[in-house]
Formats: C-alpha cells, sequence, structure tokens
C-alpha cells in the first residue's frame, strides 16, 4: 500500500514512540522570533540545560517590530526589552539571528522559504500558528508552545501524536481575478474551522500544481485557520526552481542527492487517505470573511447567509459574529464603507503579492479614498528591496499607500500598527478573531490582496473584477 508524504517524512523523523502513545520527533529546521522565545530561553536555563544544536535554529524579529521606522531603541519599552533579550540569547546559545542591521529580517515565514532553509521532506517548527505556511515546500511544518520551543531548543524533538491526512483536491482553472487567498478561503469555508483538527491536510489537484510557490506558501499559511495541525503540498520542479541556489540550498551534488530524496518523499500515486475532498477551481469567486473566524466568509458578490442556513450548532457563534460586525443577513457585503486596508503579513506579504497589486494600480491609475489609510507592509527587508528596485513603492505613494518597513504590522498589532475603536479593515492576513488588530472592537475583513486594493481604491469593499476591469 502506497504512502502520503506525510507517512513517509513523519516515520523517517520519528526517534521513539512515547509511553503516552505520541511520537518523539526529531525536528530539522527550528525557527524563533521575540515574543514566543524569551520565557523558552528563561525555562532552559532554569534547568541548567544548553541548546545542543543551535545550527538547527534561526532567529528573527517581526511580531513587534515598529514598520515606521526600526531605529533602535524602539519607543515601546516592552518591545526593545523583547529584542534585547533575543539578541542575547542568540549570542549565548550560538543560535544565527537574521536581524534588521544586516538587512536579514522579516516574517519569519516569509525568511525561511527566501533563504532556502525551509526544504522538502523536512520536519520545521516555530512558536507560531502560521508555521504551516513551509509545508507548501513538502514539509511537515508544525507550530508550537513556548514550552515546545523549549524543548526542541534542549532536544532538537517534539512529542507528537500522529495524525490523519484528508487529501484535498482542487483541480481547473481559476477564474481572472481569483487567487490563492480566494482557494484557502473558500476550503475553510466548506470544511469549516473545525474541520481539519487532527488532520494534516495535503493539497493536491492541477490549481496546485498550476500554483507558484508563493501561492502555495499562501493556502498552506491558513491550513491553522481550518483547524488542520499542517498542511503540505507535494514537491516538484515548481519547488525545486524557487530552492535552487538559495543560500541555504544544498549545491552541487549535494542538490543532485537532494532532489533525489526530494522525489522519494512524494505522496505515492496509490496512497491511502483517511479523507478526500474534491472541489473545481471555477466554482471558486473571490472570497470576503464577514464574521469573527476565517470560515465566516461569503463570494463578494453574496448577501449575508441567515443563521437559519447553518446547522443549530452553529446559530450562536453566527449571532455573535453579527452582533460584534455589526452587520445583518441579507446585508450585501460589497459597499460596506471600510477605514482601514491592510496588505501584508505571512500570508500575503510577499513580493508576488504586492507585483500583482501594483499591476492593477498602475493600468487603473486609481487612487486610495479619501478617508481610508492604507498600509503596505512588505514581509521581509529583502521583499522590500525587491519592491523598491522594481519602482513598486513609489506605485504604491503615488496611489496613496503607506509604504512601510518589514514585519507583522496590522496582522496581529502587537506593534504601533492597531486599528482604532470599531474600524473596519480590508485586511490580507489570515485572522479575523475579535480584537485581533488591536483594537477590542476592531473589524477584519479577509480577503486578497488585489481585493484589498480595491477596497482601498473605492473606500468599501468591492469586487476587484469590476474596480479594475479584470477581463474573463
Ligand atoms: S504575519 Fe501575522 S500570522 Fe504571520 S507570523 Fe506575523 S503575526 Fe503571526
Amino acid at each position: 500500500m502506497g504512502k502520503s508524504l506525510y507517512d513517509k517524512v513523519f516515520e523517517q523523523h520519528a526517534v521513539r514512540k512515547l509511553d503516552s502513545g505520541q511520537y518523539q520527533l526529531l525536528m530539522g529546521l527550528h525557527l524563533i522570533h521575540e515574543v514566543t522565545s524569551p520565557q523558552a530561553f528563561a525555562m532552559l536555563r532554569d534547568r541548567g540545560l544548553g541548546v545542543p544544536y543551535p545550527e538547527r535554529t534561526f532567529a528573527t524579529c517581526d511580531h513587534i517590530i515598529p514598520t515606521h521606522t526600526q531605529l533602535r531603541p524602539f519607543t515601546d519599552g516592552l518591545a526593545e526589552q523583547m529584542l534585547v533579550e533575543l539578541e542575547q540569547n542568540c549570542a549565548r546559545y550560538g543560535i544565527r539571528y537574521l536581524s534588521p542591521k544586516a538587512g536579514e529580517q522579516g516574517i519569519v515565514h516569509v525568511i525561511g522559504p527566501e533563504l532556502g532553509l525551509t526544504q522538502p521532506g523536512m520536519t520545521v517548527c516555530c512558536g507560531d500558528s502560521h508555521t504551516s505556511t513551509h509545508g507548501a515546500f513538502g514539509a511537515i511544518a508544525l507550530g508550537i508552545g513556548t514550552t515546545q520551543v523549549r524543548d526542541v531548543l534542549a532536544t532538537q524533538t517534539l512529542a507528537m501524536d500522529k495524525l490523519k491526512v484528508r487529501r484535498i483536491e482542487v483541480n481547473g482553472q481559476l477564474k481572472p481575478g481569483v487567487y490563492a487567498k480566494d482557494v484557502v478561503l473558500y476550503v475553510i469555508h466548506q470544511l469549516g474551522v473545525q474541520g481539519g483538527v487532527g488532520y494534516a491536510y495535503e493539497f493536491a489537484g492541477t490549481t496546485f500544481d498550476g500554483f507558484t510557490m508563493e501561492e502555495r506558501m499562501t493556502v498552506c499559511n491558513m491550513s491553522i485557520e481550518g483547524g488542520a495541525r499542517c498542511g503540505y503540498v507535494n514537491p516538484d520542479e515548481t519547488t525545486y526552481a524557487y530552492l535552487k541556489d538559495r543560500e541555504y540550498a544544498p549545491k552541487g551534488a549535494k542538490w543532485d542527492s537532494a532532489v533525489k530524496y526530494w522525489n522519494s518523499i512524494r505522496s505515492d500515486a496509490d496512497a491511502q487517505y483517511d479523507d478526500v475532498v474534491k472541489y473545481a477551481a471555477e466554482d471558486i469567486e473571490p472570497m470576503v470573511t464577514w464574521g469573527i473566524t476565517p470560515a465566516q466568509s461569503t463570494a463578494v458578490g453574496a448577501k449575508l447567509p441567515k443563521a437559519t442556513e447553518f446547522p443549530s450548532g452553529d446559530r450562536p457563534l453566527i449571532d455573535e459574529a453579527y452582533q460584534y460586525m455589526g452587520f445583518a443577513p441579507g446585508d450585501p457585503l460589497r459597499g460596506q464603507k471600510i477605514d482601514v486596508a491592510f496588505i501584508g503579513s505571512c500570508t500575503n506579504g510577499r513580493f508576488s503579492d504586492f507585483e500583482e497589486v501594483v499591476r492593477y494600480l498602475k493600468t487603473s491609475g486609481k487612487k486610495v479614498a479619501p478617508g481610508v489609510r492604507a498600509l503596505v507592509v512588505p514581509g521581509s527587508q529583502k521583499v522590500r528591496e525587491r519592491l523598491i528596485e522594481a519602482g513598486f513603492d513609489k506605485v504604491f505613494s503615488d496611489a496613496g499607500f503607506e509604504f512601510r518597513e518589514a514585519g507583522c504590522s496590522m496582522c496581529l498589532a502587537m506593534n504601533p500598527d492597531k486599528l482604532v475603536g470599531r474600524e473596519l479593515c480590508a485586511s490580507s492576513s489570515n485572522r479575523n478573531f475579535k480584537g485581533r488588530q488591536g483594537s477590542p472592537t476592531g473589524r477584519t475583513l479577509l480577503m486578497s490582496p488585489v481585493m484589498v486594493a480595491a477596497a482601498a481604491v473605492s473606500g468599501a469593499v468591492a469586487d476587484a473584477r469590476e474596480v479594475f476591469a479584470i477581463q474573463n
């Protein structure tokens, strides 16, 4: 019987089965940042433990770093202290720190792939939920908590249950104006935010096969929002072309043997899955969330659903979402006035995300609508550099967007970029939980970067295909 990539990689990294029934899994790559690592290092020190494999851990700062300026010391004393602790811990334990000063900083899930650190067949972990992003390379990539960060620092292993695997096939050609973000929002809408609990998601089918690595990262990034512990795409020539010659990718003969290994860990044609679901790409429309979970979404042209359209168990959450968002069943999403537009995050803060927006800003000549605060925040310093080299910073500025320094920015708002009061934000990020963007009453609408741009120039939720005359 054939095996899935998940089964193969899991088995190759399982050190032993624990008495608890869990497995001790070797972690090939550990990424750390300033928010979840200080306590983990403190726990190590309390127990007199060291970091035996520092060459497998890489650090950067992303969550707390201001994006209007990276000048030190930060005005927020707590943020400054977190960064100082990260720097000291890296120096003390011999961990490579990808710093702003060296021009290597960025969101942890943007820089790992960018540097070629993330590779097929690897186990990757990080104290951040959206570590699932790295699964785009055919890795098992797991978000972990602070105690587990400590465990990985001390042992390079993690105790975990073996997951079931659901193959999610999307086949066919997406319509113009429909993006990877729409696909993953659609999948989460279909399966629910709890649908993936206990699963690894394998994304397959001709639509994912045709995606670029950046598109695959967008999809895998949000696996966690569908409840899955991780998500992945089998590695292929697209993966290898992306990785070739990146700083940490294997070189020369090592590259050839790596490709041989990477091909061997692809899911077998006769692999057995615990579940298989299939969707048609042509059924997917530009998606927008209207509620307080990433599954509470709808096609941009649709009217908001009635609570009675949902199973009775879901209705309290639907009612809560309507109350919080201030929308009502039957309302159109299109035309809802927005206050803020945010393009960035580890879901959609890569070069191609901005490049696509620039394409439509240039052809349309449209500007950010009066009264809308619009932020463009590159996912890494390297992405930012490329945008500047291409002259895109100027396109954004001329159109009325603020072009910022790299960081997580308004995705989680652990930095000065926050919503104020009940502001409504069109956002290319990944979570629309209550208060996610820094105001306890702030409201988030998740959508693709091009849809955020359409909302920014319209001053309201809009169908980007109409705003930018995207042709069928
Ligand atoms: S961009 Fe958002 S989801 Fe991604 S690592 Fe930063 S805070 Fe987390």
